[in-house]
């Protein structure tokens, strides 16, 4: 006799009372379709771990598409399909989304030989996903609220904080599923089951990721990246010689060196640094630490990694403009003593700021770090008090003049000659004499 564990009570303790209104209501827009809906994926694990999950996942046995329509109705949403792969997305008002997925049986071919008569829709669905611990699910369904379904007793790995797949073609099925795992053990100090870990190793060995054309690898690596703490899952990609794979071009045999765990330090000091400074301004991590890998290559090294991993133009073109830009700032900084602020505001000021944390990572002398976190909490903010208004109440006349005044006056702002509107106000009228522009440039 099987007996269902249902998670009700955990819900109450570790879901927010909308989250659990949205569930029932998933549930109840579920019998009158009617379809089976089930939340799944990292949403079951991170409920199991007691982990806050903002992600809601839903598979639906039966037409998801017309599920999730139907959702969108009820919710006062939006909803966006993907007839093709039978998906959705609803989008609530409040700006919350919910991935909707079909379970079906018929469309999945799976390679070995399986007795999918006897596997019902979540079954199959949930033997198709990554690993043990994210292959459970929770049916909403009134009737069945908050019953776990767990098939291939993927609690026990959970509570044995363990990585595995569900079978032994999980590898050579979709590769990116090895940053995944990586990524998992290393975000919540899992082990890989040890047959999980060789399957790995084989699939390296059998150059499985010869074709790197899938975007996924790419998303994966982005994913890493952005980690609280990315260096462990760095060392472990190493671990698993997976960096002939990422970056042939980088060196041959490239370990995680001393040299190189001290650039993905440097960038982790600057991104702390950044984030306890709470600026507005959101950093995207992955960038800085993928500059940072990138930190003793060719901007070439970095295009090529882009393009193998078929990187969007856009974030490909962005990014290696960062790096030769900071390449060379950093450079710059890194040979001139006693540069003026003025001096360092215009070197660093077309720099993102995960340019600018990259080149904190870099810069191997402390008056380039400080010149940089100078810049980014004090020069960036920079301004001067008097306007383009005020230059034409002084009399002078509205034109390109007024960029190249200002520019001049916010130098000596920033080399802290001028300090208050009056001073301000005093330069301009010194630097730019009004009886010696030329009779069209003074107002009338
Ligand atoms: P995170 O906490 O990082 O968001 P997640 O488990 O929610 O983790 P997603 O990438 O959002 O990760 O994926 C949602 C679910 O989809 C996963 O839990 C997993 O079951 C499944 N999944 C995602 N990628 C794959 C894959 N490459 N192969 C198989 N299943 C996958």
């Amino acid at each position: 006799l099987e007996r269902k564990r249902n998670l009700n009570s955990l819900m109450i303790d570790c879901l927010t009372k909308p989250m659990i209104q949205l569930l029932q209501k998933i549930g109840e827009v579920a019998d009158e379709v009617p379809v089976n809906a089930f939340a799944v994926g990292g949403f079951v694990r991170d409920l199991l771990l007691k982990k806050r999950n903002l992600d809601l996942d839903i598979v639906v046995e039966g037409n998801g598409i017309e599920f999730a329509k139907h959702l969108a109705g009820r919710l006062g949403g939006r909803y966006r399909t993907h007839e093709r792969f039978s998906t959705a997305m609803v989008l609530m008002p409040d700006g919350f989304k919910i991935d909707i997925a079909t379970a079906r049986l018929e469309y999945y071919e799976y390679p070995a030989a399986l007795p999918t008569v006897e596997l019902s829709s979540i079954k199959l669905d949930l033997y198709r996903r990554d690993f043990t611990i994210n292959a459970m699910a929770v049916q909403l369904n009134p009737q069945q609220f908050g019953t776990l379904i767990d098939f291939f007793n993927c609690q026990n790995d959970l509570k044995q904080k363990e990585i595995k797949v569900l079978h032994n073609l999980s590898f050579v099925e979709d590769p990116s599923r090895i940053f995944r795992a990586i990524r998992f053990e290393k975000r919540m100090s899992f082990t890989m089951a040890p047959h999980t870990a060789r399957l790995i190793r084989n699939a390296v060995k059998m150059q499985l990721f010869g074709k790197a054309a899938d975007t996924r690898f790419f998303s994966e690596i982005r994913l890493i990246f952005s980690e609280e703490n990315p260096i462990p899952a760095i060392q472990r990609m190493a671990d698993f010689n997976l960096f002939q794979f990422l970056w042939p071009d980088l060196k041959p045999h490239l370990k995680v060196d001393r040299r190189f765990l001290h650039i993905l330090l440097q960038a982790q000091r600057a991104i702390d640094w950044y984030r306890l400074l709470y600026l507005k301004e959101e950093c995207d991590n992955w960038i800085v630490y993928l500059l940072a890998i990138m930190g003793r290559s060719k901007a070439e090294v970095l295009e090529a990694f882009c393009k193998r991993f078929l990187v969007p133009q856009k974030i490909t073109d962005n990014l290696v403009w960062q790096k030769m830009h900071a390449d060379k700032v950093a450079n710059l900084l890194a040979r001139r003593n006693a540069l003026r602020n003025s001096e360092i505001y215009w070197l660093l000021q077309d720099l993102d700021i995960e340019g600018l944390l990259y080149v904190m990572a870099i810069a191997r002398k402390s008056t380039v770090k400080k010149a940089v976190s100078n810049y980014v909490t004090e020069m960036r903010q920079a301004a001067t008090l008097i306007s383009g208004r005020d230059l034409m109440a002084l009399g002078y006349e509205p034109g390109p003049a007024f960029k190249i005044m200002l520019n001049d006056l916010l130098d000596a702002r920033l080399d802290g000659i001028v300090t208050s509107k009056s001073e301000e106000i005093t330069f301009i009228q010194e630097n730019y004499p009004l009886n010696n522009l030329p009779e069209n440039g003074r107002n009338a």
